[in-house]
């Protein structure tokens, strides 16, 4: 193909407004970690998937799943343009998944977490990358390999996606059992031009609590790779912006696996429904209402001042 041809993600992020899309709980993995703790998942997911053609109701996480056209409709219908970020559970066992994204991207931008499990090259075939702003892959190392998949397989899964033209941030958790591989891996993806980002770990291990449970020698081999100001406080304090003006609620939304539209992942304030067909959003901006933020996302898009964190 002709180089100069060749479509890549946008260069720069071009939207109106952020919806954060937390699809559905179902996932082909079950990290220890997870912040949706179910020992069945795995189980649960596959069952579901095989019966949810003969019995609709059988469906374990009350995700409704919705169609491509009404969910490019949705956003459409509101005449503007949104970033739309996906996350999940696994959005890849989402039924039409990449038929959605590609309706989706038609007019909208969007970024899809996902742990890159399951095939990818439907969504190579059929996708475009120029309104994909990005993958954002987590690395899930102990439950990865558990899973019978390898860092050699993830590496080309995101070479290919790479080579495709779509860009990929990669993040690896600080699971205590884990952080001794991460020089090993980073420096393995690095010399493929892939620069692995560090997240810690939040969570109880062996009776000791995390983040704060880190010793020195643990934080020295990956706070350098977390990946920014914002991130690094976040990771290891609890933020609070109440009572400060945040833009949440006209400018970014969370929609949950049922369709409910609320101001941000952490105030539950009702916002509509997607499958209503409902969006109120908020005309003026308003003070944050919630003592904890961990929505690193709205405070990096300047939803929020960082800089008058309590
Ligand atoms: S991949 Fe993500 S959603 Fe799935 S079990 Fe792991 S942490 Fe949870
Ligand atoms: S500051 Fe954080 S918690 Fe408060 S409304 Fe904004 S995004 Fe939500």
């Amino acid at each position: 193909m002709d180089q100069d041809l060749k479509l890549s993600s946008p260069e720069k992020k071009d939207y109106d407004k952020i919806a954060m899309w937390l699809l559905n709980l179902e996932c082909n993995f079950k990290c220890p970690y997870c912040f949706f703790d179910d020992s069945q998942r795995s189980l649960k997911t596959r069952v579901a998937d095989w019966l949810r053609g003969k019995v609709p109701a059988i469906n374990p996480y009350k995700t409704r799943f919705i169609t491509p056209e009404k969910i490019g409709q949705f956003f459409d219908d509101t005449e503007k343009k949104w970033w739309v970020v996906i996350s999940g559970g696994e959005p890849f066992v989402y039924p039409r998944f990449v038929e959605i994204v590609k309706r989706l991207s038609q007019k909208h931008m969007v970024t899809i977490g996902t742990n890159l499990g399951l095939s990818i090259d439907k969504f190579i075939e059929e996708v475009s990358p120029e309104n994909i702003w990005s993958f954002y892959v987590s690395m899930h190392l102990a439950e990865r390999e558990r899973q019978g998949l390898t860092v050699d397989d993830l590496l080309e899964k995101v070479k290919r996606l790479r080579d495709a033209g779509f860009r990929v941030e990669i993040n690896y958790v600080m699971y205590p059992p884990d952080i001794k591989r991460f020089p090993a891996i980073f420096e393995q993806f690095k010399k493929e031009g892939f620069i692995l980002e560090a997240r810690a770990f939040r969570g109880t291990y062996e009776g000791k609590i995390y983040p704060k449970a880190y010793d020195e020698e643990e934080r020295k081999i990956f706070q350098d790779y977390i990946p920014s100001e914002v991130d690094r406080v976040a990771s290891f304090e609890s933020l609070s912006f109440m009572d400060v003006p945040c833009t949440a609620g006209k400018n970014l939304i969370r929609i949950r696996p049922d369709g409910s539209i609320t101001r941000c992942p952490h105030d539950r304030e009702n916002l509509g429904n997607m499958f209503e067909k409902k969006l109120n959003l908020h005309e003026k901006v308003k003070p944050c209402a919630v003592p904890y933020c961990k929505c690193t996302l709205a405070i990096k898009e300047g939803c929020v001042d960082f800089g008058k964190r309590k």
